[in-house]
């Protein structure tokens, strides 16, 4: 497939002290790929995601973003840090901010918007994720399927070139899976390039372009859905698919 990298991440190496977390990660994603990163607890997947966007310093290598190598620090960051969108499983929305305040308040910081141009674009975005008639609440008055949704809008916002989604909808009552997937699935239809660590395998079934498996800091597997779901090539993925399937 000849696709142009958005996301490029090559021979990283990530200590925590001792502990090796990410292995030699080489990793592309095109414009408009969605990748859903799977593995057992502990092998690396938020670490990858975070250095994705240096919430995480990394060691060595070199991740490169819509090809520019991503800045250490300073407006350079805050800004490409703004062209990858984050939903994190806990949701992260801002306690003492309305749901509105919190998908406009990044537009004016970093992007710059006037508050009511923010303003209207957060109310379409919020439209678009089906929490409307919440804009006026806060988090804590919304359920976290809402809240996720809310978290979303706020990281769309921001124009991201892509998004990168950790668990989530692991935090999630079971009947608020469906409706988080839901707005997931139709941004992958739309076109928006993702990386999405999740433990749901029907999302990463109808909806990956690549599945990426991780164990201990290294990637295992890099394959297309129905290759990996009907036949892992690697122990482990076999192990780990056996578990949770
Ligand atoms: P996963 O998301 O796949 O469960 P993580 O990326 O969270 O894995 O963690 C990978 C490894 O790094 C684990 O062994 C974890 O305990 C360790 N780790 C994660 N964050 C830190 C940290 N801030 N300090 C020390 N060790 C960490
Ligand atoms: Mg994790």
């Amino acid at each position: 497939m000849a696709v142009e990298p958005l996301i490029e991440l090559r021979s990283v190496n990530k200590y925590f002290g001792d502990l090796h977390v990410l292995r030699d990660i080489d990793l592309t994603v095109g414009r408009g790929e969605v990748v859903v990163v799977i593995g057992p607890s502990g092998s690396g997947k938020s670490t990858l995601c975070r250095a994705v966007n240096r919430l995480e310093p990394v060691q060595s290598g070199t991740i490169v973003l819509d090809g520019q190598p991503l800045p250490d620090e300073g407006k350079a960051l805050a800004r490409l840090r703004a062209d990858v969108g984050m939903v994190f499983q806990s949701f992260n929305l801002f306690a003492h901010k309305t749901v509105l305040q919190n998908v406009s308040l990044g537009q004016v910081k970093v992007r710059g918007r006037r508050k009511e141009d923010a303003d209207r674009r957060s109310r379409a975005l919020l439209d678009r994720v089906g929490v409307a008639d919440q804009a006026d609440k806060y988090p804590a008055q919304l359920s976290g399927g809402q809240q996720q949704r809310v978290a979303i809008a706020r990281a769309l916002a921001m124009d991201p070139k892509a998004m990168l989604f950790d668990e989530p909808t692991s935090a999630l009552d079971p009947e608020m899976i469906n409706e988080v997937l839901e707005v997931m699935r139709q941004l992958a239809a739309e076109g928006m390039t993702m990386v999405v660590v999740t433990h749901e395998m029907g999302f990463a079934r109808s909806a990956a372009h690549r599945v990426v498996f991780m164990a201990d800091g290294r990637i295992v597997e890099d394959r297309a859905p129905d290759e990996f779901f009907g036949n892992p090539s690697s122990d482990r993925a076999r192990d780990f698919l056996s578990k949770i399937l």
